[in-house]
């Protein structure tokens, strides 16, 4: 979006507060916290690696409680909600277009299920109805409100930070498949009955699989989360394979399609390698690539042809250089580039060595000062196992891939 000149400002929730948090804070004894913490520098960290940007907000559900007590009121107040003996729940029958999101009747969407929280609670007017507010039990995290000490429940959390910080009506609202039912209906249903604009349009992704289909379990060795992945593999080469799959359809992650975004970014990477030995005149980008490039992100951002356009691209620029065409081999050049940059998919001339390997050189640089030759050898090889020529001269130890 930011390619095509739309100024995004993105805002990112953290569900700090939650019932699988306090679970696992009484089941390990730790401070609920603690884990919140862990697990968001965990994400990050996974993001940073992936090159996914920031998002401009990052607000936590526990920082946004007051105004959260305070939009559960004014249900209150217009008798869109009443209170139980564990909590407060939204009165469906006042939302008149309930599941439209869902694009199904309330009967389907309560016997597909899915979610615990639709039935329950034996005081509730309406088995579709929900919790804005849950009481607390002793010992649990705890806020004050007007109809007991508790805490908030995760579609209100939701819908008062969208709401706060992007305003009524914002444009888009995203999120798994899995959250369009009943957590994105929820949420929309508050602001309804407040009487306030939501999104003006939702995008659901779809899930990571393995190859069978099923929830990622142990198609890849011992890699069965994202941490895992990103420590085994080219965090880039996952990337490419989100990209080469549309984003509404699952996500297939096997051996063979990882090896294969592997192979693929190593031909990119060496392209960009050879693009920037060739002393090409400065070009800008072909236009007509770049044409047929936007028309495919505009067609609900459909990646894995805009990933083919790249390769094409790609091809096209080798058969050009061949050709003696340096000028259509700049501007086919600076076309991928842009195209890459775009999809956040950055790609490394041979010049640019991995920071932690970069690391290790002067890790080696410093045993040698200190007259350590053992440990210097020692990280020698090891760079060497990897794949490095070392280079070590008076100036200090170079590496470059061999
Ligand atoms: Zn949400």
């Amino acid at each position: 979006m930011e390619w095509c000149g739309i100024q995004v400002r993105l805002v990112s929730n953290i569900t700090d507060i939650d019932d699988k948090i306090i679970d696992r804070a009484n089941r390990e004894n730790r401070p609920w916290n603690e884990i919140t913490h862990k697990c968001e520098a965990v994400w990050f960290d996974a993001m940073n690696a992936l090159d996914v940007m920031r998002p401009t907000d990052v607000p936590h559900a526990t920082e946004y409680v007051e105004q959260m007590v305070e939009m559960i009121g004014e249900l209150m107040s217009s008798d869109s909600a009443y209170a139980t003996d564990d909590g407060v729940y939204l009165d469906i029958s006042s939302v008149p277009d309930y599941g439209l999101l869902a694009h199904q009747n309330l009967e389907d969407m309560l016997s597909g299920g899915g979610d615990r929280e639709v039935l329950g609670a034996a005081q509730k007017r309406h088995p579709a109805d929900f919790a804005l507010w849950k009481f607390s039990k002793p010992g649990e995290p705890s806020w004050p409100s007007p109809w007991g000490e508790g805490r908030p429940g995760w579609h209100s959390e939701c819908v008062v930070m969208s709401l706060q910080l992007l305003g009524e009506g914002f444009d888009l609202h995203c999120g798994g498949a899995d959250l369009r039912f009943p957590h994105h209906e929820n949420e929309r249903a508050q602001a309804v009955a407040l009487g306030k604009t939501f999104a003006q349009h939702w995008m659901h992704n779809g899930f990571v699989v393995d190859t069978e289909g099923e929830k990622m379990s142990k198609s890849l060795g011992n890699v069965t989360n994202l941490v895992d992945l990103v420590q085994h593999y080219d965090p880039r080469a996952y990337r490419m394979l989100l990209l080469q799959t549309h984003y509404r359809s699952p996500v297939k992650v096997g051996q063979d399609n990882i090896d294969s975004s592997v192979k693929s970014l190593a031909n990119l990477d060496g392209f960009a390698d050879r693009m920037a030995k060739a002393a090409l005149p400065e070009k800008s980008a072909d236009t007509e690539v770049l044409a047929k490039f936007r028309e495919l992100m505009d067609n609900d951002i459909d990646t894995p042809n805009a990933m083919a356009i790249i390769f094409d691209t790609v091809r096209r620029a080798n058969i050009a250089i061949e050709s003696g065409d340096t000028e259509l081999c700049a501007a086919l050049a600076t076309a991928v580039h842009e195209m890459c940059n775009a999809l956040g998919l950055m790609l490394r001339s041979g010049d640019d060595i991995d920071a932690a390997i970069v690391d290790r050189a002067q890790q080696l640089d410093a045993a040698r000062v200190a007259k350590d030759f053992a440990t210097a050898d020692a990280i020698r090889i090891e760079l060497q196992a990897a794949g490095y020529v070392v280079e070590t001269t008076k100036a200090g130890t170079r590496v470059r891939l061999a």
